[in-house]
């Protein structure tokens, strides 16, 4: 898309959309969307966070790299999350340690901390401008949820990374002006950055070793074969290997559907709330998620808005955020949106290959800044000669979910229903 037609389509934003979104710190020029037939190395399909870190990971490791995107560039998914850079998985180490063995559950939980590191790193080797800001509070918000949380801490000191502290009660309002908390869990590696601008920087860098990337593209159908070809409405490409990165909506590959369900996750963000509120409700300016049944998660964006998640459809965000910090009544919402998150059964993300050359990474139950990131590099290592690492997460036995569309929403609704009976927080 022309660099001025972007230009309109940010100004012509209304509160529905992502305040990421419409606060890029770059504009991109991408190749617009596929025409004629062209070949390539590595065909990545899908702009989030595992399409873009397997974009440049390819590309650095100098293979001819063509990116495909159904939607516009800006409005791709790197832009509509909650933007937490969190280790470990929605299972505990323990509880991972029985499933998956303690040296499986070892080598999973270090690899979210390699992710994170490779995340940290592209931005200071590439200085991509994206408010990185370091340390994140999980808390807590019933006093039996402590428990959990001293127990996390052990866990991870076992695996050896001794770093996550507990906070008392009496401590807690030193990170967060809420009477609800009673207590969490400060991990200094924990972080929050402005998600969009993070995936602008490692695009840019991408392109700049040769990646061609084309947005409005949607992928219509993959042919396997020793060549594969792809097939979009306007053009083809043909591809020694694709990356099918994140959740890809190709017809006609249930292998990947049937293991993941979507939901559509809410979040908001204030108007700025200025610096006092600012730094009296977040004082040290960390990110925070807590125990809730229905998790809620925040964090301050640069210029001192709330920008507020839930993990639960067509909740009353506004209504939560304000039964955790009163002083937030009357304070202006100038954005919401939402965006499909997906679910696994096992809650592991799902990694595989539908075929030698064809690989896939998706289902990351709401952590995927992270292994989205891993997953990219994992990709690019597997085809360049080494997958232990990929292999290690495509091991990972995964329950197909029976029925189509309309038996995930019962579930999903059960589920959620469940969750809203154990929510005491309204
Ligand atoms: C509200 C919300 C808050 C979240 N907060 C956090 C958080 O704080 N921390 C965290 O770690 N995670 C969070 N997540 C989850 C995280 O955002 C996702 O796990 C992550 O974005 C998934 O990245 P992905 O690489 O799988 O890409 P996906 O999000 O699955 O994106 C796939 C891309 O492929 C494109 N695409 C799909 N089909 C085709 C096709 N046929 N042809 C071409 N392109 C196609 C789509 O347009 C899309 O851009 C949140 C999610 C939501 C919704």
């Amino acid at each position: 898309m022309p660099l001025e037609a972007q230009t309109e389509q940010i100004a012509d934003q209304n509160y529905r959309t992502s305040w990421y979104t419409v606060t890029p710190n770059r504009l991109m020029a991408t190749l617009g969307a596929l025409g004629g037939e062209i070949n390539c190395d590595v065909c990545v399909i899908g702009a989030g966070f595992t399409g873009i870190s397997a974009a440049y990971e390819f590309s650095q490791k100098g293979y001819s790299v063509i990116l495909l995107e159904a939607k516009n560039l800006l409005d791709s998914v790197t832009g509509k999350n909650g933007s937490h850079l969190l280790r470990g998985y929605q299972i505990s180490p323990d509880n991972m340690a029985k499933k998956y063995t303690p040296a499986g559950a070892r080598m999973l939980c270090n690899l979210t901390l390699e992710g994170l590191a490779l995340i940290v790193e592209r931005i200071a080797r590439h200085d991509i401008k994206c408010d990185l800001k370091f340390g994140h509070v999980t808390a807590a918000l019933y006093r039996e949820d402590v428990s959990s949380l001293t127990d996390r801490i052990k866990a991870w000191g076992q695996l050896g990374h001794t770093d996550l502290q507990y906070i008392s009660a009496k401590d807690i309002p030193a990170y967060i002006d809420s009477k609800k908390y009673v207590g969490g869990l400060y991990d200094p590696k924990g972080a929050h950055f402005h998600p969009l601008n993070y995936a602008l920087g490692v695009l840019q860098t991408a392109q700049a070793a040769g990646c061609k990337i084309y947005d409005e593209t949607p992928v219509h159908e993959i042919t396997q074969g020793a060549t594969v070809r792809v097939r979009t409405q306007t053009g083809a490409v043909n591809a020694k290997f694709v990356v099918l990165s994140g959740h890809i909506r190709i017809p006609g590959i249930p292998k990947l559907s049937k293991k993941i369900i979507p939901a559509a996750m809410p979040m908001l963000a204030t108007q700025p709330l200025g610096t006092k509120i600012a730094g009296k409700i977040l004082p040290k300016g960390t990110g925070v998620t807590d125990t809730c049944s229905i998790m809620n998660y925040f964090n301050l964006s640069h210029d001192g808005r709330l920008l507020f998640g839930s993990v639960c459809p067509n909740i009353d965000l506004q209504k939560r955020m304000t039964a955790l910090f009163p002083d937030l009544k009357g304070i202006a919402i100038a954005h919401r949106w939402d965006n499909p998150m997906d679910f696994t059964l096992n809650r592991m993300p799902h990694f595989g290959r539908l075929a030698d050359n064809i690989f896939y990474a998706h289902g990351y139950c709401g952590q995927g800044v992270i292994l989205g990131n891993l997953a990219g590099k994992l990709m690019a290592e597997a085809v360049s000669g080494t997958a232990e690492r990929f292999d290690v997460f495509a091991g990972i036995r995964h329950l197909s979910i029976p029925g189509g569309d309309s038996f995930k929403k019962r579930m999903l609704a059960f589920g959620m229903a469940w969750h809203r009976l154990q929510d005491s927080l309204l």
